[in-house]
């Protein structure tokens, strides 16, 4: 029998820094409900895969402990792509609606990039539209992308200093790794982008005084790729066949050779939940005029 796993590292803890932002959050609500200002996320599910609708009642848990007023709108898996875009033309007008998010993946038959745009770039709380991603890139941004937040809030409250750093992020996808790399960038990290091309994989991230690995392959970063010291920011989570969620970092053999590592679950995950009830609650006071 296995015994229990040795650290030398410290846990960085998504779960209590998130607690600290959402109560920080439910305070900025219930003042702004002083002011007579409701906020409202609009949460769209197409389809009935599992995942999806486990992370859709995660934001509408945290909605209701902020105080934040949650509209489900769960349509069926064969809705045409006309009929979503003119459910978002609608929320974009309700003046009760501040967020606006569908859960991704999309089914098949609709454009993801049709829908992405469809959304008013003022309510976008997950920041994904074209012209929130371009404020992103060229330091002037509105909202920001949930994931890498919630990664840069880990690493903000955990005191860990970006400036000089080498940065390695494995993943390089629209919602993670492309915004997570462009925000280490702006806390003028050294940063480094892998992705599947990538040639000896492990010597680049080796290399790494922090280290963001979102790929979604289970546990394939092992401790001999991480550099002594380094911190590790797992973002990936997978189920495995025994539907043990996991991540894309090895914990066991990382945790051995890391200064700090997140933990799957309760490392990114909640701090990306907590990243996108921010961007609701500063939607809402963009509408307003209140800054
Ligand atoms: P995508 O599938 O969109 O992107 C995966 C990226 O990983 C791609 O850039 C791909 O490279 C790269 N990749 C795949 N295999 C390898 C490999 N063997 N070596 C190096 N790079 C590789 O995934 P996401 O970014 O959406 O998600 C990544 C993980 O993060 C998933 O496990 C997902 O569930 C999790 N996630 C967690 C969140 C959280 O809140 N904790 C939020 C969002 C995602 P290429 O571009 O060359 O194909």
């Amino acid at each position: 029998m296995k015994g229990p796993i040795k650290l030398n590292s410290k846990i960085l803890n998504g779960t209590e820094v998130s607690k600290k932002i959402r109560n920080a959050l439910k305070s900025e609500v219930t003042e702004l409900k002083q002011k007579g200002i409701k906020v409202g996320l609009a949460v769209i599910i197409i389809g009935d895969d599992p995942a999806s609708r486990v992370y859709v009642n995660r934001k509408k848990k945290a909605c209701d402990e902020i105080g934040i007023d949650s509209f489900e709108y769960a349509l069926e898996e064969s809705t045409k792509e006309s009929e979503l875009l003119e459910l978002i033309s609608r929320l974009n007008k309700d003046q009760t609606v501040n967020g606006i998010l569908v859960q991704l993946p999309l089914p098949k038959h609709i454009n993801e990039e049709n829908v992405i745009c469809a959304i008013d770039p003022k309510k976008d709380a997950d920041c994904f539209h074209p012209i929130n991603v371009g404020r992103l890139m060229i330091g002037d941004p509105e909202f920001l992308p949930c994931t890498p937040s919630g990664v840069m809030e880990l690493l903000q409250d955990a005191g860990v200093e970006i400036a000089g750093k080498e940065c390695v992020v494995v993943g390089r996808s629209n919602i993670v790794g492309k915004p997570q790399a462009i925000m280490l960038l702006a806390k003028s990290g050294t940063v480094t982008v892998c992705h599947s091309k990538t040639k000896d994989l492990e010597e680049v991230c080796r290399r790494a005084d922090i280290l963001v690995v979102a790929i979604g392959k289970p546990e394939f970063i092992k401790g001999n790729a991480i550099k002594p010291g380094a911190v590790v920011i797992d973002v990936g989570m997978n189920r495995t066949k025994d539907n043990k969620l996991v991540g894309d970092v090895e914990f066991s053999s990382a945790a051995l050779v890391a200064s700090a590592i997140t933990p799957v679950p309760g490392g990114v995950g909640p701090m990306t939940i907590a990243a996108l009830m921010k961007n609701t609650v500063k939607a809402a006071k963009l509408q307003f005029g209140i800054s």
